[in-house]
């Protein structure tokens, strides 16, 4: 049966290729209206770096819409109501989206609802952002997946929910009077702070074809070498895929397939690196388990003797860290990195994370919310699930005895200082042998380098071994209050 007209209420799915909310909208109606409504309130509402990254893939995804007819339609405020005013104002008699999985977003989303139906509106929703919902893999004795490896096993069994992706459709069927809209500008969502977000613009392109070039790039020049690669910040080895997943630019269905095809056109050369890949997209997936599993993973410890864990909270230290100034260049890089390009490669926020956690004893929702702030991928489910992890406080976490040296996971992934060396450029000039420890290095080699300690760059902010220890006994008491 045809409606006359129908809403699609996008959200983290700024695509027209593979989304089934739109999809079902177009075929069940002859007209369609296209809403995308910015909220800045709520615990996921964007941070900063988001902003950037959502001016930019809104201001791609209306042009592209206008391209095939139509118009996408802004609106400001709480999703659900003016979700509810634009169905008012149209007449639409049914409205689809496809699914959210986070506590507010659920609890938004179950309220709209409501509402639509005492309007005898009938709401549609899909799965649009994962291979597999949250609650459809089980364990054998019918739960969740605590555990990443046989989740993964259980994903590959299953395989996706939806055998293919879908095309971007070819009309769009615009309604025969477009409803009022807000311009995306008129969002005020570029950064007003000076300098900040300067390099984005060189390092990304918001929006679905920049997406689809990300992954053919990455497809042809890296992911056969990526299950090696990927552990180097010093080596571009990544699909920089995130941002563009976090914002629903490309779906992960359309990463699995795209990637089997191209190993298959491949007679399978690259195959291991294929496989690590995809087991990455499976920890993201993995992350959405967590989230709609653990609602409060954002704030609470998924084991919950970590909430009496005695954190230090030193405003001070946190800003060194923050701004890259802790005197341990590879910690100091990747914050840099952060701040510069609004990314960091996996390897570096897993030191900086654990620098942060067991080296200052900062409470991991610390890390959690600048992340939260900085990262262009910022994303509710992988975000917090790896600072948990970090933290050894999530699920099939990292055991918090394990506690990444700096100075050796530099030598080890980043073995020229490269990466350091385009971060933190003022140490530029000192020996190989020194730079990850530039404290470690003689006076005349510093002086040969133009570096002065404690002045060009920091001292090193704290002493490594006697804070491992300190992280050790605090984790012991709270394992023993346990
Ligand atoms: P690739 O290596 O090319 O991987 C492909 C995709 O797989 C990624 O785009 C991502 O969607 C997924 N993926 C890879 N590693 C992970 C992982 N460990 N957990 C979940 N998904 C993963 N990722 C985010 O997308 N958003 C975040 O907010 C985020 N916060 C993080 C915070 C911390 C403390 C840590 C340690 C990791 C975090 N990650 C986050 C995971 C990971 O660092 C990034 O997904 C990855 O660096 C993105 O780069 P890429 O696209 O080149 O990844």
């Amino acid at each position: 049966m045809t409606n006359d007209l129908s809403i699609v209420w996008l959200r983290r799915d700024l695509r027209l290729t593979d989304n089934p909310a739109l999809d079902a909208a177009i075929s069940a109606s002859k007209q369609v209206v296209i809403l995308y409504v910015y909220d800045d309130h709520g615990p996921f509402a964007h941070g900063g770096a988001g902003q950037w990254w959502l001016h930019h893939s809104l201001a791609r995804l209306s042009a592209d819409i206008e391209k095939r007819g139509s118009k996408l339609i802004l609106r400001a405020g709480n999703g659900g109501e003016e979700l509810m005013k634009l169905v008012e104002e149209t007449g639409a008699r049914s409205v689809y989206w496809n699914r959210r999985y986070d506590k507010q977003g659920i609890e938004e989303d179950k309220k709209t609802k409501s509402a639509l139906m005492e309007s005898d509106v009938k709401a549609n929703s899909f799965n649009g952002a994962l291979l597999c919902e949250p609650w459809s893999l089980k364990t054998k004795t019918g739960g969740f997946y605590k555990v990443f490896t046989p989740f993964w096993r259980a994903l590959q069994e299953a395989g996706p929910e939806r055998p293919a992706p879908s095309k971007a459709p070819k009309k769009l069927m615009p309604p025969k009077r477009f409803p009022e809209s807000l311009s995306v500008e008129s969002f005020d969502l570029l950064p007003t702070r000076p300098n900040w977000a300067e390099a984005f613009d060189d390092e990304w392109t918001p929006g679905e074809k920049g997406a689809a070039k990300a992954l053919e790039t990455f497809l042809e020049n890296a992911v056969g070498d990526y299950g090696e690669d990927r552990n180097r910040p010093d080596i571009e080895g990544t699909s920089r895929l995130s941002p563009h997943l976090a914002f629903g630019e490309i779906s992960p269905l359309q990463i699995w397939v795209r990637t089997k095809d191209a190993l298959e056109k491949n007679g399978n050369k690259g195959e291991n690196g294929v496989h690590v890949f995809l087991s990455e997209i499976a920890w993201r997936e993995f992350a959405y388990v967590l989230l709609y599993h653990y609602p409060d993973i954002q704030t609470d410890p998924i084991k919950p003797a970590y909430s009496k864990f005695n954190w230090q909270n030193d405003r001070q230290a946190l800003r060194r860290w923050q701004r890259g100034q802790t005197g341990y260049p590879i910690v100091d890089a990747g914050m840099r990195q952060l701040w510069q390009t609004g990314w960091m490669h996996n390897r570096v926020r897993m030191i900086v994370a654990s620098f942060l956690i067991k080296n200052m004893l900062t409470p991991w929702q610390e890390g959690e919310r600048w992340f939260w702030d900085t990262l262009v991928d910022a994303d509710p489910a992988s975000n917090t699930a790896s600072w948990q992890w970090v933290a050894g406080s999530g699920a099939d976490a990292a055991p918090y005895f394990r506690i990444f040296n700096p100075v050796t996971q530099a030598q080890k992934f980043d073995p020229d200082g490269k990466y350091v060396c385009k971060y933190v450029p003022e140490i530029a000039e000192i020996p190989r042998k020194y730079i990850h420890c530039p404290y470690d290095a003689p006076e005349a080699v510093l002086k040969a380098a133009n570096v002065r300690l404690g002045e060009t760059y920091p001292l090193p902010m704290l002493d490594l071994s006697t804070t491992r220890k300190r992280a050790l006994d605090a984790y012991e008491r709270v394992k023993e209050a346990s």
